[in-house]
């Protein structure tokens, strides 16, 4: 186990990890650690025990149903201290009084995640992750500083320095692949203030990026004398649980305005990376709410497409850069968790010992099946995508980010399809303001005249009328505080230094 000063221990043992079930730790124990030692991913022992009425949930406001939900994956924090932290959580944070409105868009719905300070669906779960991570060190008896180890596809940086900044207790280091974000994303990251804030350019991609600091967790657990690292990446559970409580608000969303009754089923459509939001989906299913299939979307970058589709993982292939950069990774840790679920501990662990030493694995024809029952599986690459922010807007009215986008197209593929699953209602999951990704979003709607990126904004104002995403207004006149660049194997010594200060 990581942490050895853990006092007032929690009796409530139920979390394990992914490769070792005899590591037993309560819910803020495995909030605080982040990741286990031996590399694999925290996960509730019995998924049986997660199950509640999903009448009664959904009976809520957002926040009373995040009470719910949280209760019941952190039992060890007790009802009162839940509250307080949903109370902090999404107090005056979120624009929208829903917190995560839903849009009749076609014929389709679409459940918008980014009215958050930094404008990503990374915002839900950043809101909350620091003062479950607080309240779990106060809990706890834990005396270390917490430093927060933290590699992004882009989003997660902003909203996981936004939520830790000048939190007591904390400090951040983020780091991102050089070229491999956003401008928008670049800019809300490097212009972050806060004492305890770090923000890194590695060289290298996403997936060099967290392999690097997933390697940090092992070697060094503890970079300088009373400190100890921790994770506000979907490894830490304490970033997945938050997520879960969307799906249950858009079931409620659509019930409320008609558009399906008590008891239907309903698909969502994922936009995904690191497989982490679409995890979440799957706990809400499997804690009872009527979900039929998760569709899965990808980019290029379609390493999960063939994998649910053949149960082959196979990370060796070409990796591409795409205008949905926040979807460009090979290696989606979250995965591991519905690994172990569906496959069990012994396996899971025969799988990701492939994935290490050979660059793939194969699940079984059994495995497969089980998995089929609930994910699918698909790709578009960026000109699809592309098409699909044109035409939506153009029939519609409605702006999407170049993510949504790719979740967009999937879940027509999926609607063309002869699944029989294929006529439920759909929701799909938007992630980001189409003012993160304003470039890519203006080329999609036809204005190809080439204009400084601070200009893009005004103008994808001026020809949509949708105004820019708040928070993001004043991007290109803010400061830069952050200008460091590394190499991938400087990344130790980087830690080391700042956590040593
Ligand atoms: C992080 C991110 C995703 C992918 O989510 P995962 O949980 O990593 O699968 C999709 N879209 C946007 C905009 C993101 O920031």
């Amino acid at each position: 186990m990581q942490y050895k000063k853990v006092k007032n221990g929690v009796q409530m043992i139920n979390y394990i990890s992914t490769r070792d079930d005899s590591i037993r730790i309560s819910s803020a124990e495995a909030v605080l650690n982040g990741l286990a030692a031996d590399g694999g991913l925290y996960v509730p022992e019995d998924l049986e025990a997660l199950k509640l009425d999903y009448k009664e949930v959904i009976a809520k406001d957002y926040r009373g149903m995040a009470k719910m939900i949280f209760n019941k994956f952190f039992p060890d924090y007790g009802e009162e201290r839940i509250d307080a932290i949903v109370e902090r959580s999404y107090e005056n944070k979120f624009t929208a009084p829903e917190i995560t409105p839903v849009a009749k868009v076609a014929d389709g719905f679409v459940m918008e995640l980014y009215h958050g300070p930094t404008c990503a669906f990374k915002d839900v779960a950043l809101s909350a992750l620091p003062n479950l991570m607080t309240v779990a060190r106060d809990m706890t008896g834990f005396t270390d500083e917490i430093l927060i180890l933290t590699a992004t596809s882009g989003d997660t940086g902003s909203a996981a320095l936004h939520g830790f900044s000048d939190v007591p207790g904390t400090s951040i280091i983020v780091f991102y692949p050089d070229g491999g974000v956003s401008e928008t994303q670049k800019l809300q990251m490097v212009t972050q203030s806060g004492k305890n804030t770090c923000v890194c350019a590695v060289k290298g991609n996403f997936d060099d990026a967290q392999s690097g600091v997933k390697k940090l967790f092992t070697e060094i657990p503890q970079p300088a004398e009373g400190v100890s690292l921790s994770s506000a990446n979907s490894i830490n559970i304490g970033r997945l649980v938050p997520q879960i409580v969307y799906y249950f608000a858009a079931y409620k969303a659509l019930l409320e305005s008609g558009e399906i009754e008590l008891g239907d089923k309903v698909n969502f459509t994922v936009p995904t990376g690191n497989f982490g939001d679409i995890m979440a989906g799957y706990f809400a299913l499997k804690m009872g709410l009527p979900i039929e299939k998760l569709i899965c979307a990808s980019n290029k970058n379609d390493v999960l497409t063939e994998f649910l589709a053949t149960g082959h993982y196979d990370k060796r292939r070409t990796f591409f850069k795409t205008t949905s950069p926040s979807m460009d990774i090979l290696v989606s840790s979250n995965l591991e968790r519905l690994l172990y679920y569906v496959c069990g501990l012994e396996n899971n662990k025969k799988y990701m010992k492939a994935l290490a030493e050979c660059g793939e694995y194969q699940i079984s024809a059994e495995e497969l099946a089980a998995i089929q029952e609930v994910f699918v599986g698909v790709a578009c690459d960026d000109e699809k995508g592309a098409e699909a922010i044109g035409k939506v807007y153009a029939e519609d009215k409605y702006l999407m980010d170049t993510h949504t986008a790719i979740a967009w197209c999937a879940f027509e593929e999926f609607r063309a399809s002869d699944d029989p699953a294929a006529g439920l209602p759909n929701v799909t999951l938007s992630t980001a303001s189409p003012y993160k990704f304003t470039r890519a979003v203006i080329d999609a709607l036809g204005e190809t005249e080439e204009v400084a990126d601070e200009d893009n904004m005004k103008k994808l104002e001026a020809v949509t009328g949708v105004p820019v995403t708040g928070p993001l207004a004043d991007i290109f006149s803010k400061e830069i505080c952050h200008k460091d660049v590394i190499e991938c194997a400087d990344m130790k010594a980087y830690v080391i230094g700042k956590a040593s200060k």
